[in-house]
């Protein structure tokens, strides 16, 4: 996905679109070259995920690691990336996560006139901005895709797209 193409997804919440129902495939974020998880994710243990505490990562039928955030978030504590014997995470290569994260204004309790602050409380960045305590968006200067913020929204309103 290039610029535009994301600028087009965080921006689309404004307009209340659907939920994003587009699968999306977000790898841990470590790598370096996409193609090392097809080459080398075939044939491991998958370490990655066994001792990611955040237990974020599985396993697709593929064998290649990939980052749920239905019940928690990343914490970039690198454990993922020390523990891949193949190099296909490696600390030295640590970014934010390709992913972006946005609400869904028309599912959003908050967006719809309801109080609610489930997902400013989780996030540690201060990256989600509320106007006159409703109407919240993500900032994000701010939003590192750890992704703690989406299991905690009782609306499930809050989107995310992999950038990859
Ligand atoms: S950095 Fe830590 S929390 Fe994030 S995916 Fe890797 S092991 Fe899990
Ligand atoms: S430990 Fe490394 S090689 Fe093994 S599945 Fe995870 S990313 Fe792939
Ligand atoms: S994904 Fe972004 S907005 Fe959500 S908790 Fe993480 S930093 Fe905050």
């Amino acid at each position: 996905m290039d610029r535009r193409e994301l600028f087009g997804f965080l921006s689309s919440s404004v307009k209340g679109e659907e939920r994003n129902t587009q699968e999306t495939i977000i790898r841990p974020p470590y790598y370096n070259d996409m193609s090392d998880f097809d080459k080398e994710c075939r044939n491991c243990d998958g370490k990655c995920a066994t001792l990611c505490q955040e237990q974020i990562i599985i396993i697709s039928e593929d064998k290649t690691p990939r980052l749920t955030f239905s019940k928690s978030g990343c914490t970039y504590c690198d454990d993922c990336a020390i523990a891949c014997k193949p190099n296909v995470l490696q600390v030295q290569n640590k970014r934010v996560i390709d992913a972006g994260i946005r609400i869904n204004e028309s599912t959003c309790m908050s967006w719809c006139g309801v109080m609610c602050f489930s997902c400013k409380d989780p996030c540690l960045e201060n990256a989600i901005d509320f106007q006159a305590m409703f109407m919240p968006t993500i900032n994000q200067e701010k939003c590192t895709s750890c992704g703690f913020c989406i299991s905690r929204c009782p609306s499930l309103a809050i989107d995310t797209l992999a950038l990859i």
